[in-house]
């Protein structure tokens, strides 16, 4: 696949940012609204938002199972609250998701007093976490990529990706070009 085409779901959330993170790590970005906008794309984002009101509006779109029978066969990368959406268990409170990445995660778990910080993780990346979930459990088959402090906040497990922050509100183009290696690669 030369220039993968690559879907970021656009019903509410950063979604522009990612397009624009995309382009610069070398794939086509187009917005995704529709079940037929999914079937067109090779791989998708699930930007940062707020994974409630997503949620509703996935189910109202009646895209909810389209999504996840397309994670079955294509990559999904979700940050922050799409890595809520992807989780397999969520809490604070409990809420349903995809089931797709085999991580628990519990919302909001930097709490009040840390809305939104900037840090710079061991590895050189610039983090941005905004109300961000914290992951409490990885399972069978998920690799940790990143972590802050003890906490993971880059994960992958096959096909699929979750960071915890937001890197499409950086400039570093890495972890969008590795998402964009998985999408090349199926
Ligand atoms: N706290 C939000 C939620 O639970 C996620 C925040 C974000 O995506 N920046 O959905």
């Amino acid at each position: 696949m030369a220039k993968p085409t690559i879907g970021v779901l656009a019903l509410q959330g950063d979604f522009e940012a990612h397009e624009k993170a995309l382009a610069r790590a070398g794939a086509c970005a187009v917005q995704v609204r529709t079940r037929e906008d999914l079937e067109a794309v090779d791989g998708l984002i699930i930007p940062g938002g707020e994974s409630t009101t997503m949620l509703k509006l996935l189910r109202r779109e009646d895209l909810f199972e389209p999504l996840r029978s397309f994670g079955e066969t294509k990559p999904i990368f979700g940050t922050c609250a799409g890595a809520i959406l992807l989780a397999k268990e969520v809490t604070n409170p409990a809420q349903e998701s995809l089931g797709l990445m085999n991580i628990g995660v519990e919302r909001n778990g930097y709490g009040r007093q840390l809305d939104s910080r900037i840090v710079r993780l061991r590895d050189g990346y610039e983090a941005v976490f905004i109300r961000a979930p914290i992951i409490r459990s990885v399972g069978e088959g998920v690799t940790v990529l990143a972590r802050y402090g003890a906490d993971p906040v880059l994960v992958e497990q096959g096909r699929h990706l979750v960071a915890t922050f937001h890197p499409e509100l950086t400039e570093d183009a890495r972890v969008h070009k590795l998402f964009v290696e998985k999408v090349a690669a199926q």
